[in-house]
C-alpha cells in the first residue's frame, strides 16, 4: 500500500514539475490519498531525565528534543506522513515513581514503537562532548540495519555542509536501546552539541529548531521515496 502511496506522490511531483510548478508550493497531502507511511518520532529523555544541559543558557536537552519533534511532526504531516510520538509532553514515560525509571521509560518507548509498527523510527537528541569545539549533526544506526543505514545517510546528507557539520560527515554505528529494541529501521539524530557555544546559541532559537526539523523531515521523505522506488 505504501508503494502505491509513494508512487502517487512521485507521479504527482513529476506532473507538477513538468508543468513548471514550484516544489515549495506542493502540498503532498492534497494528492496522496493512498495509505500513508508511518514514522515514530522519539523525543529523547524527559521528566527527571533532562539529558545534557547547555553550558551558557542552561537549556535542557529534553526540552529542545521535544520542540524539534513537534516541528518535525508538523512538516511530515503536511506531506501526508502519519506520525506517532513516544513522548508527547515534558514528562518522561516512566509513570509516577522514580525508582528504576530509566528502564520503565525505555520499555514504554519500545511498546509504542511495536504497537505502531512504523516504516521508520527517528529519535531526536542533542550531543555533548568534552572537546568544546565539536559541532554539528551526527546520525547513528545499528549494525546490520541496512535500511537504518540508508535512512541515516539520507538525514546526514541534509545537515552536511551546513552550520558546523563538515560536508563529508558520515553516519556512525551506535549501540543504543532505541536502535536495538525493535527490528524497524531506526536512527538517532544528534542534531548539534549543547557543549559548543555556537551550536547552543542556535539551538535555543525556535527558528533553528525548525530548520533542524525541516532537514530531518527532508531526509526521512527522501528515504521513503528511495525505498519505494527500489522495491
Ligand atoms: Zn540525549
Amino acid at each position: 500500500m505504501m508503494k502505491k502511496f509513494l508512487t502517487g506522490c512521485a507521479l504527482a511531483l513529476g506532473v507538477l514539475l513538468a508543468f513548471g510548478c514550484c516544489i515549495g508550493a506542493i502540498t503532498h497531502a492534497a494528492y496522496c490519498e493512498y495509505h500513508t507511511p508511518e514514522v515514530v518520532l522519539d523525543a529523547g529523555h524527559g521528566g527527571i531525565d533532562g539529558g545534557v544541559v547547555g553550558k551558557q543558557s542552561g537549556v535542557k536537552e529534553s526540552d529542545v528534543n521535544l520542540s524539534i519533534v513537534y516541528s518535525l511532526k508538523e512538516y511530515l504531516e503536511e506531506r501526508g506522513v502519519k506520525v506517532v510520538l513516544t513522548r508527547k509532553t515534558e514528562a518522561g514515560l516512566y509513570g509516577t515513581t522514580a525508582k528504576y525509571f530509566k528502564k520503565r521509560d525505555m520499555e514504554k518507548r519500545r511498546e509504542i514503537i511495536e504497537k505502531a509498527s512504523p516504516n521508520v523510527v527517528v529519535s531526536i537528541h542533542q550531543n555533548f562532548f568534552s572537546n568544546l569545539n565539536k559541532r554539528g549533526a551526527t546520525v547513528f544506526y545499528r549494525q546490520g540495519d541496512g535500511c537504518g543505514e540508508s535512512l541515516a545517510r539520507c538525514i546526514q546528507s541534509q545537515f552536511n555542509g551546513n552550520e558546523g557539520t563538515p560536508s563529508a560527515r558520515t553516519p556512525l554505528l551506535g549501540d543504543y536501546f532505541i536502535l536495538n529494541c525493535t527490528n524497524y529501521p531506526s536512527v538517532i539524530v544528534e542534531c548539534a552539541f549543547l557543549s559548543n557555544r555556537e551550536d547552543e546559541a542556535l539551538l535555543i532559537t525556535e527558528e533553528y529548531r525548525r530548520t533542524v526539523a525541516e532537514r530531518v523531515a527532508n531526509g526521512i521523505l527522501s528515504y521513503l521515496l528511495k525505498e519505494n522506488q527500489a522495491q
